[in-house]
Order: C-alpha cells, then sequence, then structure tokens
C-alpha cells in the first residue's frame, strides 16, 4: 500500500516556519527496509506525473539495494526523456559583490576570512563583466551577492537593470536571475520591479540543529527569517523561485526531505511549486571549517538527485559547476534541467586573463572548468540540444514549468523549437566552424522527427531568418 499525502504535524499557512524536524525523522524511520513491490509503486507513480508525498519519498530513500537503486535511476531517466526531452538550459552566474556581514563556518566569503578580498563591482566593471559573458554567447545569467547592508534592494535592482542595457554586438542578457540574501517584501517588490527571473535562496540545512551549528553570526543564522523568505517573496508577487540545500552539512536523506516538504509548503499555500530546486555539494573553501562526515558520496550524490527528480517531477533541477564534467554527465541523464557553463566565480572573473582560479578569491572551489563553447560541444555530441530560451517569460507564458510538463506536446512546439532557434543564433554568432558544422548536423538530426509539415516549415523559416541576421525570434 502506498501512503497517502502526509498529515503535517504543523499546518502550512503563509510565512510560518514549516519544517518539523521530529515529523521528518519519524517518517525516515517509520518506511525503513520498504518491500521491493512498495518502492516499485512509488516509482510508477511518479512516472504517472504525480508529485510524491513525503513517506513515499522516504520510501525511494531507504531503498537500498543495488537493484533498487538502479530502478530508481532508471525511472528518473524514463521521466526525463518523457517530459523534459532532449534540451538542457544554460546559464553563467556572476557575483556582484562578495561583501558579507555573515559567519557561515562552509563559505569562503564569510565575514571574518581576512584573507579573501573584498569587491563590489561599480557600474562600469559590471558592464565588462557582462560584456565579456555576452561575447562567449551567454543569454542567462544569475547574479549572486553576499549579504551586505550595502547590496540593498535598491541596488540589487539597479544591478539588474544595468545588466539588461548591455548590449554588445548581437549579445544581449535575456533574463536575469538572483542569487541574495533574504528581504523583507518591500525589498522584494523593489527587486521585481526591475524584471528579474527567479529569486533563488538556498536553506543550506534544513536540519535546525545543524543551522544552528554551520551559522555562528549574521543576520543569515536566524533559520525561520531564511525559511520563510520566499513566502514574503510570493506575497511581494514574486512566484518564480528557486529553493536548494547545500548537502554535506547533515545527513542528506534529511536534506532530501527538507527539500521536498518546501515544495509542499509551496503547492499547499501557494499552489503553485518552487521553479527550480538546486543541490550543491559542499566544495572545498577558504577557511572551510566544517565536520566531514555528512559529505556525500557520488554515490548518494547520484541516488539522491535520481529521488528528487522522482519526487517533483514538474521542477527544473539545476546542477552546477561544483561538479566535475564527469559528474555532470552522468548525473545529467537522470532529470538536470539547467547546467551553467563557461563558470568563473572569481570577482572580475570573466575579464580574468589567468586561466588559474585562485582559492582565496572564491566562494568555494569550482571542478569544471569548460568554456562554455566546450560544454555546448560535449553536449551536442551527446545529442542533447544546448538552449538559452527565455520565451515564456518573456510573452508571459507564467508557470511555464507546469505547461512543459502537464500540457501535451509543450515541449515539441515551444521548447524544443525555441532551443533551436537559439543554438543557430549561438551557432552563427560564436561558435568555431568545427563546432557549427556538428551543430547543424545535430538539428538536422532533430528536424526529421517534425512530423507536423506546417509547423517544421514555420520552424525552418526562421531557422533561416536567423541564419540572414534576424535575432531573438521564437514561438
Ligand atoms: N549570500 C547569498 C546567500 O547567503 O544566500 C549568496 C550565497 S552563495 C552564492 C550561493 C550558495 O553557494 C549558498 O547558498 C550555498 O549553498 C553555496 N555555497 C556556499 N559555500 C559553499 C561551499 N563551500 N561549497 C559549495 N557550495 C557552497
Amino acid at each position: 500500500m502506498i501512503y497517502t499525502p502526509e498529515k503535517y504535524s504543523i499546518p502550512d499557512e503563509k510565512m510560518k516556519p514549516f519544517i518539523d524536524k521530529n515529523e521528518i525523522l519519524e517518517i525516515l524511520k517509520r518506511t525503513e527496509s520498504p518491500t521491493k513491490e512498495l518502492v516499485r509503486e512509488v516509482i510508477k507513480k511518479s512516472l504517472n506525473k504525480k508529485r510524491l508525498s513525503l513517506e513515499e519519498t522516504s520510501i525511494l530513500i531507504n531503498a537500498n539495494s543495488e537493484e533498487l537503486i538502479n530502478e530508481i535511476k532508471q525511472g528518473a531517466k524514463t521521466l526525463k526523456e518523457q517530459v523534459y526531452g532532449q534540451r538542457i538550459v544554460l546559464f553563467a552566474p556572476l557575483y556582484v559583490g562578495n561583501l558579507c556581514i555573515n559567519n557561515c563556518k562552509y563559505c569562503g566569503y564569510k565575514a571574518s576570512n581576512t584573507s579573501v578580498k573584498r569587491v563590489t563591482l561599480n557600474e562600469k566593471e559590471l558592464i565588462k563583466q557582462v560584456e565579456a559573458l555576452e561575447d562567449t554567447g551567454q543569454k542567462r545569467l544569475i547574479l549572486v551577492y553576499g549579504e551586505h547592508p550595502k547590496y540593498d534592494p535598491e541596488f540589487i535592482a539597479k544591478s539588474v537593470k544595468t545588466v539588461y542595457n548591455v548590449k554588445k554586438g548581437n549579445g544581449e542578457i535575456r533574463r536575469v536571475n538572483i542569487n541574495a540574501a533574504p528581504l523583507d517584501i518591500e525589498g522584494f517588490r523593489t527587486v521585481k520591479k526591475s524584471e528579474i527571473g527567479t529569486y533563488q535562496i538556498f536553506q543550506e540545512t534544513y536540519h535546525i540543529d545543524t543551522y544552528n551549528d554551520v551559522h555562528i553570526s549574521g543576520i543569515k543564522s536566524n533559520f525561520d527569517w531564511r525559511l520563510t523568505s520566499l513566502d514574503r517573496a510570493q506575497e511581494a508577487g514574486i512566484d518564480d523561485v528557486g529553493i536548494g540545500a547545500l548537502f554535506g552539512l547533515y545527513d542528506w536523506r534529511f536534506e532530501v526531505m527538507g527539500l521536498v516538504r518546501h515544495v509542499n509548503h509551496f503547492e499547499a499555500v501557494y499552489k503553485v511549486g518552487p521553479h527550480t530546486i538546486s543541490f550543491p555539494r559542499l566544495q572545498n573553501a577558504s577557511g572551510l571549517d566544517i565536520d566531514k562526515k555528512h559529505l556525500v558520496s557520488d554515490k548518494d550524490f547520484t541516488k539522491l538527485v535520481a529521488i528528487l527528480r522522482l519526487a517533483v517531477p514538474y521542477t527544473g533541477m539545476i546542477l552546477t559547476a561544483r561538479e566535475s564534467s564527469k559528474i555532470r554527465d552522468e548525473i545529467m541523464e537522470f532529470g538536470i534541467s539547467q547546467i551553467d557553463g563557461g563558470t568563473n566565480i572569481e570577482m572580475g572573473g570573466y575579464t580574468n586573463e589567468s586561466e588559474e582560479q585562485e582559492l582565496d578569491n572564491e566562494q568555494f572551489q569550482i571542478n569544471d572548468n569548460r568554456s562554455l563553447g566546450e560544454i555546448i560541444e560535449e553536449l551536442v555530441e551527446k545529442e542533447h540540444i544546448p538552449s538559452f530560451c527565455t520565451a515564456c517569460y518573456r510573452v508571459g507564458r507564467t508557470g511555464e514549468h507546469f505547461m512543459e510538463f502537464s500540457v501535451p506536446g509543450f515541449i515539441k512546439s515551444y521548447c524544443q523549437p525555441n532551443a533551436i532557434l537559439t543554438m543557430v543564433e549561438y551557432l552563427e554568432d560564436y561558435a568555431k566552424p568545427e563546432l557549427k558544422e556538428k551543430g547543424y548536423n545535430m538539428i538536422n538530426k532533430k528536424l526529421i522527427n517534425y512530423t507536423d509539415k506546417k509547423f517544421k516549415s514555420k520552424l525552418l523559416e526562421r531557422i533561416e531568418k536567423v541564419k540572414k541576421g534576424e535575432r531573438d525570434l521564437y514561438f
């Protein structure tokens, strides 16, 4: 029998903390050693595009035999293929400022770390970074800020507007997402006006004792203020939000449950889940001061990503350059929808001539140093369609992640053709000849699958227009 949706010990209400540590621990205990049948039933439910309850997620977490873990991974792979198709959205992070008043044991930018050079990009410097990113073909950025009074909502909004205004050649940034400290409702309103995409805030750990231990001082040490931050964003009209946990601070099983509980909270109160889930894994950082006992092995990491895919089938999943190219390639199959490419997280790093990234200048170490071009080439070789698409947000198809998921044919009619159109722009404007050839070969192969002649001719017409110099065409 599959467990029915849980009755939460803490009811879901707007802006009220919703994590009950004992409830999560009790469910994890109650579902220990599930039968094969039960695990298979849960996978089947997810393949029917149903979000899993906490109990069902916990059943997958507690499935420990190789056989069942392989079935979970296969399930995630099938779901990805059925729902999301072959496209992967690309973006780059851009650090705007690393001043910080918090002291978090895992973070290289903690206030007490005096070996870090503190930098806030001024307008001119920000423009230079964006131009350098546009020169490589980027169209989507996530701006990252430390937590500091200087980075108030007006500052954030102004930097977003600056980025949107930078146009170099055919380059432009069409979507600016944010990763910054939690704001109050007024603050979120101010930032919303600058037309941000997703506001992303990670809880880091949903386990309150660990949270209190690793966040020594600063505003971030208030668990509930952070936990309810995206509720305040919703109140301010930002319904496009990203959640995440920093894996390695506490038991990964608990964190997966925390993330799913966060999704449930959003669904219960706002009738919309988060747009994206992130699962950064703890990396080395300057002054890192962490108990290593909860570090997550590659094996568990792969399993947990597959479980998250199955638990929340409609949400975008982001895998960053914290992970090596090998892990990224392996895990991408299990339902990743977005990756960063050509990443440099040093302050001002995109115009830095030196190839070496220095730990003292970064928030943490990254493990995938491939350029955007190299990543695109590898995606193409594996028959993924790299995408810089930003169409839905700009034509007001909101809640688009639900559409991708629930509107039959949405991927085929919108996401895939738009991915192809942005790929053609990239091939024309930025690709080396060899990649251009490979890219067009891949596109031609994908075009064969379009059997609707009318639609195909529209798509071909737009491809030709892009080749002749028109830009920003989409369905
Ligand atoms: N100051 C903002 C905040 O506190 O939300 C920005 C944080 S930072 C750019 C984004 C994320 O990087 C953090 O939320 C955390 O999950 C992650 N991070 C911090 N230290 C890390 C480390 N040593 N290894 C991997 N990820 C880390």
